[in-house]
């Protein structure tokens, strides 16, 4: 089923509504799947609304969360989700984090008891459009085997890094610490499609390309142990740094509704001009470029989010294809209005 954007936005936006997510909560979700539609990165898109409504239907996310900011040091803020979704306390606390990052040349925001079920490159993206360099982190429910065992104990632990370039879209990588991210079993489940060798061990430990074991098993970290210390990382700056939950305890505290499990985001943000003598970027940024230029010349090599930014300039003509089964499951959502009591 082809859409514009602007129906797929207004589709998602009706579903949340009808389920009693407030206007705040849910304009920002909207803009967050459909952009993800966007870029063509379905498994972050629609496809996510039923689980984001599952959640609040149970009553384990706050329906009307309002996040709240509160600066905890000249460097950092934070934005308490206040068990709301993230791209609400996301937004909230964007404006105060550039705002320290430009005046100390370096800032954090942590976001704490937020529900996370989307892709990273959104915020980091909209930092760098500002002229900042940023990384983001956020842990997910257990699913990962740490190198060498075969038991789910880190989460799929996404990270992004985005870079400023001027006159275009930023560099941007967005990226799980296992080979892929858990949609993309959840996807192949729902297409009844079987997935390459390397991603997943089922719960006996042994290889499989069955979507279904490989849920009921362990998805492996990218590239053995090198992606096992990055989840392992993302664990620490997202779970004890800030002081919320491993993806372990996280499991442990949900419901298992197939919806976002609790927990939190670290965003780091820096000013280059804070490193430049004369007090501007623009040295650093031509730089870049070059080594940009250098990696675009060899054959074979691409940028990361340069499909990403195709997908877009596409998608803004052609809108976006979803399966029939998910918009009649939406539109469903959009007019029955059930909510929880
Ligand atoms: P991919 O493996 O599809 O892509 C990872 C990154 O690599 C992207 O930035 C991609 O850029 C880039 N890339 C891919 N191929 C190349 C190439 N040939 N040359 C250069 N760069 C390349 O993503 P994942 O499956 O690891 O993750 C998908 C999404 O899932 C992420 O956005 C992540 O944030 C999200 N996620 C969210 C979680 C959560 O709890 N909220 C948990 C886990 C994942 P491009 O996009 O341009 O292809």
């Amino acid at each position: 089923m082809r859409l514009s954007l602007d129906a797929a936005h207004a589709l998602a936006l009706q579903a949340l509504l009808a389920s009693g997510v407030s206007a705040a909560q849910a304009a920002a979700i909207a803009g967050n799947v459909t952009a993800a539609e966007r870029d063509g990165c379905p498994s972050h898109g629609l496809f996510r609304l039923p689980g984001y409504i599952r959640s609040v239907q149970n009553l384990k996310v706050t329906r009307d969360a309002v996040p709240q900011v509160t600066d905890l040091a000249p460097a950092v803020v934070q934005v308490d989700g206040n068990n709301g979704f993230a791209p609400l306390a996301l937004e909230m606390g964007h404006s105060r984090l550039v705002g320290k990052a430009r005046h100390c040349g370096i800032a954090a925001m942590a976001v704490t008891r937020i529900f996370h079920f989307g892709v990273l490159w959104v915020e980091v993206e909209q930092l760098a459009q500002e002229g900042l360099v940023a990384f983001a982190f956020t842990q997910s429910s257990s699913a990962v085997a740490p190198a060498g065992a075969t038991k789910p104990l880190f989460g799929t632990n996404p990270m992004a890094f985005a870079w400023p370039r001027v006159g275009r879209p930023p560099l941007v990588f967005d990226q799980a610490s296992s080979v892929t991210a858990r949609g993309e079993l959840l996807l192949k489940l729902r297409d009844g499609s079987s997935i390459p060798q390397g991603w997943a061990v089922d719960s006996s430990g042994a290889a499989t390309t069955d979507a279904a074991a490989a849920l009921a098993g362990a998805q492996l970290p990218f590239g053995g142990y090198k992606g096992s210390s990055i989840a392992l990382m993302v664990e620490l700056l997202a779970g004890a740094l800030i002081g919320e939950a491993f993806g372990f305890e996280a499991a442990a505290a949900d419901n298992n509704d197939g919806g976002p499990t609790l927990g939190g985001e670290l965003i780091i943000a820096i000013d280059p001009a804070h490193f430049s003598p004369h007090g501007n970027s623009e040295a650093q940024l031509a730089h870049a470029e070059l080594l940009f230029a250098r990696i675009l010349d060899l054959e074979g090599a691409r940028l990361p989010s340069d499909r990403r930014y195709a997908a877009r300039q596409r998608s803004a003509v052609d809108g976006i294809v979803i399966p029939g089964a998910l918009q009649a499951e939406l539109s469903a959502m959009a007019s029955s209005g059930a909510r929880a009591e």
